[in-house]
């Protein structure tokens, strides 16, 4: 499988579409997940052009997971969360929807189901409450 940079986390790296910002730097942008499993699900997505883990450059990995550790610091410092997951999905039978490398951090709060992955869009001003939130404990 090839990477095809037509998808819609590359759009958004190169600015052509709009997304909750966390934050962004040299190797990566940190955004609110717009249909999110659970308040405060947020992404890392590395700039460097990969699929998914599978044909990542292992440098640009090492290069984002400080960062991918500090977004969820960040969140749950942010939200109050009891805990944090670490999900990353690779090709379509394992649940990836979106073709760029992402890092999903979704906070996890006792006693509460979690959202269906890809569930219902979550209201424009609490994703950029959210992402101010998080940005500021980054
Ligand atoms: P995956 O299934 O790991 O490929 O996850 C893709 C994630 O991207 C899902 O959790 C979606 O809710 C999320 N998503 C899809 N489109 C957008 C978008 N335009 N902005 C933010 N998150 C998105």
């Amino acid at each position: 499988m090839t990477y095809d940079s037509t998808n819609i986390f590359a759009k958004i790296l190169k600015g052509e579409l709009p997304c909750h910002k966390v934050h962004e730097d040299e190797i990566a942008l940190v955004m609110m997940d717009i249909f999110p499993q659970s308040k405060g699900h947020t992404l890392i997505i590395p700039k460097a052009a990969s699929r998914n883990l599978l044909d990542a450059d292992p440098t640009a990995l090492a290069a984002v997971m400080p960062l991918v550790q500090r977004v969820a610091r960040a969140a749950k410092a942010a939200t109050g969360a009891d805990g944090i997951r670490l999900a990353q999905f690779n090709e379509a039978p394992a649940g990836q929807t979106v073709f760029h490398l992402h890092f999903h951090i979704i906070p996890i709060y006792e006693g509460v189901a979690l959202g269906a992955h890809g569930g219902g869009k979550a209201d424009d001003g609490e994703l950029a409450a959210l992402a101010k939130d998080i940005a500021a404990r980054l």
